[in-house]
């Protein structure tokens, strides 16, 4: 591509999203701050950054296999957990202070009970998080996140005032919100960052103090904004799918000549198309920004299609060409949702490729084969041919 942009912030974010391990996590514990790992999306960091220690969201890049993990899980689990799991037994994620979980799906259940009888990291909480979507659901979560609140003032002796949770929010808030303008260049003919270094600088996200992370995106969007835009790719691609925590993923993708420019993402859009009320109490505001705000994922009932209509209204906004959808083999939310996805997408006129990926990106052949095949269709359509 025409533009491959040189920064050293976005090596740094490139650097933070490629190791489980990276500078920022080093110092803050060597300074004697805690790091709490989290398991998904549906915990509110907030509440950690606002009790002094830095959220953490689990993730297992670099795992060489899963030999460690047989002896806990079944072949019928799912990858991440079996890389994560097999990382954890490696002592490459004895950083974490605690872990903390909800109940996602049946295999971060497994996982967690086998991190607590194998790891046993010192503290450990599990939150059931609400199968359906509404107020009486959000009433529920508000009061799990209290008893996770009590439990980490009391087993790490500190407390996390309201004064501290609506800082936190404004904090996470104002990452959110610098990460939206990155997405807003994206919509330019030519964007200046790939889709792959987008996701980089979101994976980092996750790994380092917000306010560090904060003040680094600063500096990329201002430079961002005087970059040359990519001008030379055939077709603007949008990704969907669940937690893809690897931005190589992408980087194979637009390999093939595409620019991703938009995504519905784990790590992406939809964790940040949305803010945390400020205006109301802490704990109720995160409850319902989890249960009733920012876009569900296909584990809470009832919200396929408003999730087709976020990836249609996305689609739109970033006039994308074709939409790739990835999930991990064995996932049973994301495969349901692919069906949904593939109808709904045909319906609307919008081209669309799926793909079955491994948590670790070990051979890329068919990915490459597939992206192309998909993209020549797309351009063959266009053109008429
Ligand atoms: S990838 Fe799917 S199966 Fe695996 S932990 Fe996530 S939601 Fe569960």
């Amino acid at each position: 591509m025409n533009a491959q942009f040189k920064s050293t912030i976005l090596q740094d974010f490139r650097k933070t999203a490629a190791n489980p391990v990276n500078v920022s996590l080093q110092e803050w514990k060597k300074s004697g701050r805690k790091i709490i790992g989290c398991m998904y999306h549906y915990i509110p960091e907030e509440i950690i950054t606002a009790a002094g220690m830095l959220p953490y969201r689990m993730k297992a890049v670099g795992s060489k296999g899963t030999e460690l993990s047989e002896s806990c899980f079944t072949q019928i689990n799912c990858g991440f957990v079996r890389h994560l799991f097999d990382s954890g037994v490696r002592g490459e994620l004895g950083f974490i202070d605690g872990l903390v979980s909800v109940n996602n799906c049946d295999h971060i259940r497994r996982f967690y009970e086998n991190w607590q009888k194998k790891i046993k990291t010192p503290y450990m909480h599990f939150m059931p998080f609400p199968k359906k979507s509404g107020r009486e659901q959000a009433e529920v979560y508000r009061k799990e996140l209290a008893d996770f609140k009590n439990s980490l003032e009391k087993h790490f002796n500190v407390q996390i005032t309201d004064t501290k949770l609506k800082k936190a929010i404004e904090l996470h808030n104002e990452t959110r919100r610098l990460q939206r303008e990155l997405y807003e260049l994206r919509k330019k003919k030519n964007p200046p960052i790939t889709g792959a270094d987008v996701h980089a600088v979101m994976v980092a996200s996750s790994s380092m103090p917000k306010e560090k992370y904060n003040t680094m995106l600063t500096g990329l969007l201002e430079e961002l904004y005087t970059g040359e835009g990519i001008s030379d790719y055939s077709e603007r691609i949008m990704v969907v799918g669940g937690e893809l925590d690897d931005p190589k993923f992408i980087e194979v993708i637009e390999s093939q000549g595409c620019l991703v420019v938009a995504d519905s993402l784990g790590y992406g859009y939809r964790a940040i198309a949305e803010d945390v009320d400020t205006d109301i109490e802490p704990l109720t505001a995160l409850a319902e920004y989890h249960v009733l705000k920012r876009p569900a994922c296909p584990r809470i009932f009832g919200t396929t299609f408003n999730r087709n209509d976020f990836v249609r209204h996305i689609a739109e906004e970033f006039k994308v060409d074709g939409v790739i959808s990835v999930r991990l083999p064995l996932c049973d939310e994301w495969s349901f949702e692919q069906v949904n996805l593939i109808g709904y997408l045909k319906k609307h006129g919008i081209p669309h490729l799926t793909l079955d990926i491994d948590y670790i990106l070990s051979s890329t052949g068919q990915i490459k084969t597939r992206s192309q095949a998909f993209l020549e269709t797309i351009s063959g359509t266009k053109h008429g041919r």
